[in-house]
């Protein structure tokens, strides 16, 4: 999960530049304030060395002007002021200037600056200097009577060299701050993200591998927060999925060990009537077992077709009186059952008990657990089917007193094709699938399903259904 598509990269990218972003107008304001505020404090200190000296000059402008007196004036306020300091007259002509070699004495000066403070304005501007090559600060102050009238302008222009030697050194240091913060940031995001894509690069990891088949996964789950989740999700989830596909396969081998001993019976008998002659009673009595083999055959068909419905979406349950479905089916069973000699008793509570179910796989229940009452009970046995209220639940009981269950056996016997081994494996041969249908729709049915059992004496099997609210 790299290259420029990964959440970690993303995640990474999108903080450096967020980061970038607020340091670089931070870093703009800052600049633009503490730019501002050195020239406005190089501007005020050269006003007030002018508007010290003003008072000053305004005697030496009056009379008669002594340029080499008002030069060695201005040379030291110079010095002061750290500035280039030139006086003009009222005409704008330079009558002192603090740079003797070079300087601009009895020239006319031209300047915006000069114009405003001729006028009686104070100005000021930046602008670049040939002279010293660097940027410089003007500020032309008037120099007035009392009457307000301008006799002579007192000119400074002092280099902006300091200030922005200073600001360099802001530049520098918010140049160096981003750099530091980034730095900090882009470890940091590289951290969080490892921390969120690690786990998440072992869950692809892992469900990869089940797509190739290897469903046995299982991932470290390292936090409690949405991604721990996702992944103790993802281990529940892997473990049911193992646990079914085993399962399945199991059932499968199974229905396949299920159906070979039939076929390969049907095999040899077909084979022993082909090829030899026999008498006609011999050849009905193989026919018939063929018969026998083949409705083994059906009847394991037809029971896992019964259990693969089951496994199919949930019918809708209704309301029934469970004593009215009970009481039919043991008129139904009654002519069966004396066939075969056994007595058939219902013992249904008069008090009538409603559940929520399907009627048709509740018969399916019954039937089943008539059906083996029937078949483990010898000849002059009873079989009483009862039902009673026992708190909220329903409870249905068939009772026999047949040959009963071994007790190793008893925990197995609800199990997909699970028959008690005996010596005298029944006739008709079960298909060991009839209490697992059992077992399956009564908790599909929110119930529970449970036998008492013992050897030689008889059987009694419950069930319990949640009895639905009138
Ligand atoms: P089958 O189709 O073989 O009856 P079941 O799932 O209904 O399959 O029953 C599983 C096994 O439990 C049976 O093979 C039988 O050995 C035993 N069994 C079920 N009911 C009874 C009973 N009422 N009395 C004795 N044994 C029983």
């Amino acid at each position: 999960m790299s290259g420029i598509y990964s959440i970690r990269f993303r995640l990474v990218a999108v903080f450096l530049a967020i980061i970038l972003a607020v340091m670089i107008i931070i870093s703009f304001f800052l600049y633009t304030t503490l730019e501002r505020y050195h020239i406005n404090n190089l501007r005020d200190s050269l006003n007030r060395a002018g508007l010290l000296a003003s008072d000053f000059l305004i005697g030496h402008l009056r009379g008669q002007i002594n340029s080499v007196r008002l030069s060695t004036l201005a040379e030291n306020m110079s010095r002061q002021a750290g500035a280039r300091v030139i006086f003009t007259d009222q005409q704008g002509i330079v009558v002192g200037d603090s740079l003797r070699v070079g300087g601009l004495l009895n020239q006319q000066l031209e300047s915006e600056d000069i114009f405003s403070a001729l006028n009686g304005e104070m100005s000021s501007s930046v602008s670049y200097s040939e002279r010293i090559e660097q940027n410089v600060l003007q500020l032309a102050i008037p120099v007035t009577e009392e009457d307000e009238s301008v006799i002579g302008v007192i000119f400074m222009s002092a280099s902006m060299e300091g200030v922005y030697s200073t600001l360099q050194d802001i530049r520098s240091f918010l140049f160096l701050a981003t750099l530091l913060a980034m730095a900090v940031v882009g470890g940091g995001s590289i951290l969080l993200a490892r921390r969120f894509t690690g786990p998440l690069e072992e869950l692809t990891t892992a469900t990869r591998k089940m797509a190739e088949g290897n469903l046995d996964q299982h991932i470290e789950v390292y936090s409690s927060d949405e991604i721990g989740r996702l992944a103790e999700q993802f281990n529940i989830m892997a473990k049911r999925l193992n646990y079914y596909t085993s399962n399945l396969k199991k059932f499968a081998a199974d229905v396949a060990h299920e159906v070979r001993t039939p076929l390969a019976t049907m095999s040899l008998l077909t084979k022993s009537l082909k090829e030899h002659d026999m008498e006609p009673e011999q050849q009905k009595e193989f026919i018939e077992d063929l018969d026998n083999e083949l409705e083994r055959l059906v009847a394991l068909v037809n029971d896992l077709l019964e259990l693969s419905k089951l496994e199919k979406n949930e019918i809708e349950r209704e309301e029934i009186v469970l004593n009215n479905l009970l009481q039919s089916i043991v008129e139904e069973n009654q002519y069966r059952y004396a066939q075969s000699g056994v007595k058939l008793i219902g013992d249904l509570a008069e008090q009538t008990i409603n559940v929520l179910a399907v009627p048709l796989q509740i018969r399916q229940v019954v039937v089943n657990l008539l059906d083996n009452a029937l078949n483990y009970t010898d000849a002059g046995g009873t079989v009483t089917l009862s039902l009673y209220k026992e708190g909220n639940e329903a409870i249905t009981t068939v009772v026999d007193t047949g040959c009963g269950i071994p007790e190793d056996d008893l925990s197995y016997i609800f199990e997909r094709f699970f028959r008690v081994d005996r010596a005298r494996t029944r006739e008709g041969g079960g298909t060991g699938l009839g209490l697992a249908i059992v077992s399956e729709i009564i908790a599909k049915h929110g119930g529970r399903v449970w036998v008492d059992s013992e050897e030689g004496t008889g059987s009694t099997f419950y069930f319990a259904l949640p009895i639905s609210e009138e």
